[in-house]
């Protein structure tokens, strides 16, 4: 990048907080996406404050230089990776829980704070932050909020949208904004706070959020139910929701899933069953026991082979650690693992399992399945050794193919981890081409430089900023 950028911005930010040594940029050129272009930057900057943060959008804009927001680099689609040079800006520096206000149940933090730190702050105050991405002992809540994370919770509390209620965002041409309102409701104008969370970073920065907090729920009950067979699980899981109970979480994971995190992190878990559930239900302790009881007549009803209680946290805390483990546990057999997260409405649950399997089958590939069923949404991780390119092509068509089959059910090619890079190719079979030119145009009006993020969502297009040594 030419000398007198990095100058400026230096100026802006503090010498120490522009880095442009080659060993930086690298680091700031990959994300936990596991395939796809890596492309480092050419400066990386680490703004202080919401007001440098519109310093250097406004300069970037000038420059017309791409510029990729940055917070944990968890993300599986791409998005944090810079694809045209220019600047990655992260939020690590960016790490306050400015305030958690017990009297209206919010929070408000900065984007670079870790999410899990922020639910241990506000659940030593007896407060929750439902939101509960399986990476948040990593992930930020500027990530959660570009991505619009979900996780086992929001089947029971919803995405981060629904605990968002206001927002300060820098955009792309450096105006620096507020969004919504610090109120529980607000229909003062276009919803533009639900347009900027999951909008992947295109279409501005997040420099503050305002996020809704709940009363901790005072109990917890965690079962995990095995199944010899595949779709009996997953119609337990459309059964538990019917029986009138709407429980925390439920999470699955299938039988190559499980054996392989046996053989990653051993949790005890049973490794001759074709799948299993994992059940949380949360509220008074009545009522939690109450509800536990419930689940596991109706997991057994469904045909579950054993159905087990966890005794205490301790034995809940290795059931999740077990379901946690599974991204990890595959990334570690497959050296290509193509992890998508498609969702379904609930009833579609078994047709999309065995329509997987088959799929698989026909491809003659190796794939697991785990995910949030409770809310239809799977991780359908297929695996491939990228030194076959006969097998890459395989598994390329087998994930070809299960989309089509995901939006003939009625579903979503992507329930929480966006569109990034990796799933632009597949965007139009689900979003028709007219609503496509909407999103075009909001981009093109918000962001007529093209620098913010550029070639996520939509392809690189002419318009987009590109390096300045390009
Ligand atoms: C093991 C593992 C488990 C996961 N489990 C889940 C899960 O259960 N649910 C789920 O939803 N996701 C999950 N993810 C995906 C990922 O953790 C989430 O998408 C998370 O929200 C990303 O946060 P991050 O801070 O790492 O963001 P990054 O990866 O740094 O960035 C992600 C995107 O957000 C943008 N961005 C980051 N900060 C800002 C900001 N301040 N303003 C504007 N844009 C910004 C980036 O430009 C990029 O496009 C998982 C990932 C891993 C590796």
């Amino acid at each position: 990048m030419n000398r007198s950028l990095v100058k400026q911005l230096r100026a802006l930010v503090g010498k120490e907080n522009v880095l442009d040594a080659d060993e930086d940029l690298l680091l700031y050129g990959y994300d936990a996406t596991p395939a796809g272009p890596v492309t480092a930057p050419e400066a990386v900057v680490l703004p202080g404050d919401a007001e440098q943060v519109a310093a250097v959008v406004c300069l970037a804009n000038e420059a017309g230089l791409p510029l990729v927001a940055r917070g944990a680099g968890t993300g599986l689609t791409g998005g944090a990776r810079p694809l045209r040079g220019g600047l990655v800006l992260s939020t690590q520096r960016l790490n306050r829980v400015i305030t958690i206000d017990e009297e209206n149940l919010q929070a408000v933090v900065q984007p670079g704070v870790v999410t899990e730190q922020l639910q241990q702050q506000v659940e030593a105050r007896g407060l929750f932050y439902p939101p509960d991405p399986q990476s948040r002992a990593t992930c930020t809540i500027g990530g959660n909020l570009a991505e619009n994370a979900g996780g086992p919770r929001a089947l029971k509390y919803g995405v981060t949208r629904t605990h968002v209620l206001a927002a300060e965002v820098v955009l792309p041409q450096g105006q620096l904004v507020r969004l919504g309102a610090r109120t529980v409701k607000s229909v003062a104008g276009y919803d533009l706070l639900s347009l900027l969370v999951g909008s992947e970073g295109t279409l501005g920065v997040f420099t503050e959020a305002t996020l809704r907090l709940l009363p901790l729920p005072p109990a917890r009950h965690t079962l995990l139910a095995v199944f010899a067979e595949l779709e009996p699980a997953a119609r337990a899981v459309v059964e538990v929701m019917r029986a009138g109970i709407l429980p925390s979480a439920v999470e699955f994971m299938d039988g190559a899933a499980l054996r392989c995190v046996e053989q990653y992190e051993p949790c005890g878990l049973p490794d001759s069953a074709q799948a299993l559930l994992i059940v949380e239900v949360d509220g008074g302790p009545a009522q939690v026991a109450e509800d536990a009881a419930a689940v596991d007549r109706v997991l057994r009803r469904a045909g579950a082979v054993e159905v087990r209680l966890a005794r205490d946290d301790a034995q809940a805390a290795d059931l999740w650690r077990a379901r946690r483990s599974a991204g990890p546990a595959l990334a570690r057999i497959a050296p290509l693992k193509v992890n998508e997260d498609i969702v379904v409405p609930l009833s579609q649950l078994p047709r999309a399992v065995t329509g997987i399997q088959d799929l698989a089958a026909e491809y003659d590939s190796r794939c697991a399945i785990f995910g949030h069923a409770g809310d239809g949404n799977l991780h359908v991780n297929f695996m491939a050794d990228p030194s076959r390119p006969e097998e890459v092509t395989r598994v390329e068509e087998a994930v070809a193919r299960m989309f089509e089959l995901v939006v003939s059910l009625g579903g979503s090619i992507t329930g929480e981890h966006g569109v990034g890079t990796t799933k632009q190719a597949f965007l139009g079979l689900e979003v028709p081409a007219a609503v496509m030119d909407v999103m075009r145009r909001i981009k093109r009006e918000l962001d007529p430089a093209g620098i913010m993020n550029p070639g996520k969502i939509f392809p690189l297009t002419e318009n987009d900023a590109r390096a300045k040594d390009e």
